[in-house]
């Protein structure tokens, strides 16, 4: 049965996108701040932060490029302690041991959101900010996270890479905490190869983003739209004061992402149908679950998850090979080798191995199948009939015996 649909494949780029870098390579003008106004990097900017309804936006390499940005411009000591939830990529906790910071790790639940109980009870620990990972979009309760951290006057940056188009109570996700930080790398709903950005509405978080970023000299000048001057006081201030990363995104990314903004709506609505179909396939077996989202979130998924009920690791992965016999790939976070969404393989953390069983516990019967918004009726039924038939297949012959 190998007519299961290609989930690796994104969609083709818009042909805008292919005047537009027609025009720059004759140009020659790829760097973000040549031209004296409207580079594509300046206009990705605008266009993003009118898209969030937020104040500033900052285009940058990555979103890992975006979160470490965003941790320096808070201007935290030397080893702050910085709480991130226990499941998400190998990224987060890469960015915060990148800014000289500490990783501490709080518990997922079953349903791959932040328990929030463990997180109250760690956010007492002498912590300085909180990285908020909306992992595979995701989204944890956002209103009990901010009121805690509000409480505490604990800064909270949402990792929300694999959020755009989510909404928490219709509110954009990436725009409930200080800074909300996304990837444009290829399996995100936006796809430039590589890229980042941040948003905030915070002038002086902004401006040391602006100028950490790479923008040497008075390029970020090229940053400000009209007049403002909170931007410009706060630019002044930080002048010469901090050092350059130089993270910047160049022009042909930005002509990759612009285009595409215009079809995320299509591509929230098709990755949610599309998603929502195969979860009521899947939870039509015994041996598969879909966790419910909580009812704040309208979530925008390109991949779906779901957890294999009462059974053992070995059924597991023989239910992993059977669905890769039968043509859908399924990756089990916490049993596939080297997985980097499994914390026990962040070996850089300090402090070695954090003890999080409910967390390991979930990983470890945790499926994840790609499902991009691309995809047809026809193709999902082909990946819902593998997955279920995949289970029976390993699931069945076991428990005929009485086990
Ligand atoms: C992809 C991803 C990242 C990293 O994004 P890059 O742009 O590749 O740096 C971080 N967090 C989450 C949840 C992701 O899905």
């Amino acid at each position: 049965m190998h007519n299961s649909p290609n989930v690796y494949d994104a969609e083709p780029i818009p042909e805008q996108a292919r005047i537009e870098i027609d025009r720059m390579l004759n140009s020659g003008d790829l760097f973000r701040y040549t031209a004296p106004e409207n580079a594509p990097v300046t206009l990705l900017e605008q266009e993003f932060a009118a898209l969030m309804g937020s104040r500033y936006a900052l285009a940058v390499s990555s979103c890992s490029a975006a979160l470490f940005l965003s941790l320096k411009a808070l201007d935290l000591p030397r080893d702050a302690r910085v709480l991130i939830p226990s499941f998400t990529f190998a990224a987060v906790p890469s960015s915060v041991v990148h800014a000289d910071c500490v990783p501490v790790l709080c518990e997922v639940g079953e349903n791959y959101r932040i328990d929030i109980k463990d997180f109250e009870a760690r956010l007492d620990d002498n912590i300085s900010a909180v990285i908020i990972s909306h992992m595979r979009g995701h989204t944890s309760d956002m209103d009990a996270i901010m009121s805690l951290c509000n409480t505490r006057d604990i800064p909270v940056i949402e990792d929300a890479a694999h959020s755009l188009g989510t909404t928490w109570s219709g509110k954009k996700i990436g725009t409930i905490g200080r800074i909300g930080c996304f990837s444009f790398q290829s399996y995100k709903m936006v796809n430039a190869g590589e890229g980042g950005i941040l948003i905030t509405d915070d002038a002086d978080l902004v401006a040391q983003a602006v100028i950490m970023s790479g923008a040497y000299e008075h390029n970020w000048a090229k940053h400000m739209t009209g007049r403002d001057s909170a931007l410009e006081a706060s630019f002044a201030r930080w002048q010469n004061q901090l050092p350059l990363y130089n993270l910047r995104m160049g022009n042909l990314s930005a002509a990759i992402i612009r285009p595409q903004l215009g079809e995320l709506a299509r591509r929230v609505r098709d990755g949610r149908s599309n998603h929502d179909y195969v979860a009521t396939r899947l939870n039509s077996s015994a041996w598969l679950q879909v966790p419910e989202k909580l009812s704040r979130e309208e979530r925008a998924p390109d991949s779906i998850q779901f957890n294999l009920v009462g059974v053992s690791d070995e059924e597991t992965r023989a239910f992993a090979a059977a669905a890769s016999e039968r043509g859908v790939k399924v990756q089990v976070f916490g049993l596939s080798a080297d997985n980097a969404r499994a914390f026990w393989n962040w070996k850089f953390l300090p402090g070695g191995t954090p003890d999080l069983p409910a967390t390991r516990a979930m990983l470890k019967r945790a499926c994840d199948t790609r499902l991009p918004a691309r995809l047809t009726r026809q193709e999902l039924d082909i990946i819902a009939d593998a997955l279920i038939a995949a289970a029976e297949d390993v699931m069945q012959p076991a428990r005929a015996y009485g086990t």
